[in-house]
């Protein structure tokens, strides 16, 4: 007897960035028919505007496609290891991955991180080149590569142009072909979903992404979230058209979205599962809580616009759970929120989504990690506020996070990325030669490290040849210290920083030396000191700006100079005492802007 999820095929498209994902979905789109000729566009799947600028996936947006009588349900990833959680859920809500290469670069960093997560999920792989229309291409070699990768045979690799179209329909029938139907366990009359990503729209509340699990959901149904025990009735149901499209349900085995009509931001969470309320099953293994890595504070540049940034924030949480932020206040630059982000990218894409979709203009600080803290009193904080470390003498230990590094490289680079990773205190643990002259290399290093621009002088040590992806590793003993910085005898609290011991000099000069470069001079003398463990290390004094009061009065009277003079001196006291320098937006602009 065949049942109802014989004719389902759930996959997902893995790739390192630009390999080609997008427009490959664009090709399927067009050949199923699911959006009509005359309005596709490039990169349907990619709706966001700042996706589309930078071609880049941010938010993963399933479809749902017929093809030869199956339906077809293409989960599209974003491939940025910051959302290497919400991958990994989303992989779990399908049975297959397409991991797709393209021919003209070979397997890279991220094709690996990406793998062993699908392999993690227990997978179909189907390996497949990508651009294979380009002159470029260098097909053979890449098939050896994947063979040696997959320990697959020459005749399971797909071949595809995702610009041509060329063996596009062919990828479907092996989809249709190699993936299995989605297990199904019974029921009893109750049913689950897995929830792999949710937007928020203000007339409907909060829609969850599903993979329906086991029985079918229905609206009206009474939901329960096992993670936050929310309950609520469905307000519609539907499946990915791209666009949302009501159905009187959603099928087992299928993924599709709820209406949810929650409000509220914290309930709904990536990796959760819903079921229905009392008939609750299980929760669905590997639900964990999005773990910010980077931590920078946003102030509005004007303090006026305090309460719309706070707004801003709160709605922008509603679609991302992985986004935490508590107000915090800061002398000079006011009122504003301490933010914690996934990393480098979901920093920017956040920022600049408060700047673009609510106009607000901003003041970011220099981003930094967290760092967990014992205090002799036995105590341990989770510190992710340079300005709360604690002061030295109290500190009993400090542990930092770690990250695991994957590099693929041609070999003649090898030599200056040794050299990069000698000043980041990286260790190669591995070191494996690959195809096409390159070499594979797994690296440990500290998190704080990789912030330090790693990327960039990564990416030209080897001429924009070698690829880097990485995965958050285990917590491990540092030996760091807080740097204070004072300005005209004041500190300020947000040019504090925590930086290595060894580095602890140079670090406090080029604070100094910058501020130094960038503080416009005012009338009185201003010192700029950087302070760790309450010694100064590094200082500077900007010279006042000299106005010869006593100009006006050639020849004459030497005491009536001198009177002068000494009022001048007492005007500058006076105003070095109740005289605060002003330190200017643009100051901080400056300062923050990474070095
Ligand atoms: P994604 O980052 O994996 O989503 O990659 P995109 O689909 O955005 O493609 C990255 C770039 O490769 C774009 O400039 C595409 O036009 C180009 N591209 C994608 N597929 C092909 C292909 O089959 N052949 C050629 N020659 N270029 C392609
Ligand atoms: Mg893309």
């Amino acid at each position: 007897m065949s049942k109802s999820t014989d004719k389902i095929r759930n996959f997902s498209i893995i790739a390192h960035i630009d390999h080609g994902k997008s427009t490959l979905s664009d090709r399927m789109l067009e050949l199923t028919q699911t959006v009509e000729n005359r309005k596709m566009k490039e990169q349907v799947l990619d709706s966001m505007e700042l996706e589309r600028e930078r071609g880049i996936t941010i938010k993963m947006t399933p479809v749902r496609m017929d093809y030869k009588g199956y339906i077809l349900n293409l989960i599209d990833t974003p491939g940025h290891i910051d959302f290497s959680y919400e991958v990994s859920r989303s992989l779990r809500a399908v049975e297959c991955a397409v991991l797709l290469v393209d021919a003209t670069q070979g397997v890279q960093a991220q094709t690996m991180t990406v793998l062993q997560m699908a392999r993690e999920a227990g997978l179909q792989i189907i390996p497949t080149l990508n651009k294979i229309d380009s002159p470029l291409a260098n097909i053979e070699e890449s098939k050896l590569e994947l063979i040696k990768l997959l320990d697959c045979k020459e005749e399971d690799i797909m071949l595809v142009s995702g610009k041509t179209g060329e063996g596009v329909k062919e990828l479907l029938d092996a989809i249709i072909e190699r993936v299995p139907t989605p297990h199904i366990t019974t029921t009893n009359n109750s049913s689950r979903a897995l929830i792999f990503d949710f937007e928020y729209s203000s007339h409907q509340g909060v829609i969850l992404y599903v993979r329906v699990l086991d029985g079918t959901i229905v609206k009206g149904d009474d939901l329960i979230f096992l993670q936050s025990r929310e309950r609520f009735i469905i307000r519609e149901v539907g499946y990915f058209r791209p666009q949302k499209e009501e159905n009187k349900e959603i099928l087992e085995g299928e993924i599709g979205y709820i209406v949810t009509g929650i409000k509220e931001p914290g309930l709904a969470r990536v990796g959760d599962t819903v079921t229905r309320f009392g008939r609750e099953m299980e929760a669905f293994p590997g639900y964990s809580e999005p773990i910010p890595l980077v931590f920078a504070s946003v102030y509005p540049e004007y303090q006026e616009y305090f309460d719309d940034l706070r707004t801003a924030l709160s709605r922008l949480r509603l679609s991302d759970s992985s986004l935490t932020y508590e107000e915090e206040q800061s002398g000079a630059l006011g009122r504003g929120f301490r933010c914690g982000f996934l990393g480098m990218l979901h920093l920017e894409i956040i920022t600049e989504r408060l700047r673009r979709e609510f106009g607000l203009s901003l003041i970011v600080t220099t981003p930094s990690i967290t760092y967990q803290v014992t205090t002799k009193n036995g105590e341990t904080e989770q510190i992710y506020t340079p300005i709360h470390f604690p002061e030295h003498g109290d500190v009993a230990s400090v542990r930092e996070p770690w990250i695991l590094v994957t590099v693929i490289t041609p070999h003649d680079y090898v030599s200056p990325i040794m050299e990069l990773l000698h000043k980041h205190e990286g260790t190669v643990l591995e070191m494996e030669d690959w195809i096409m002259g390159r070499l594979r290399m797994t690296i440990e290093m500290p998190l704080r490290e990789l912030m330090r621009n790693f990327f960039d002088e990564i990416k030209s040590a080897s001429s924009g040849y070698a690829s880097v992806s990485y995965e958050p590793g285990d917590m491990r003993p540092a030996i760091v210290t807080r740097m204070d910085i004072y300005i005209a005898e004041e500190r300020i609290a947000a040019f504090s920083r925590v930086i290595p011991e060894y580095r602890v000099t140079q670090e406090c000069e080029e604070a100094v030396e910058k501020l130094y470069e960038i503080l416009p001079r005012e009338m009185f003398r201003i010192k700029i000191q950087a302070y760790v463990k309450g010694r100064i290390i590094a200082s500077r004094s900007i010279t006042p700006m000299k106005k010869d009061v006593t100009g006006h009065l050639y020849g004459g009277d030497i005491t009536r100079k001198m009177k002068l003079r000494e009022k001048q001196k007492e005007g500058k006291k006076r105003m070095m005492s109740e005289g605060k320098v002003h330190i200017s937006h643009d100051t901080f602009l400056k300062m923050m802007r990474s070095d």
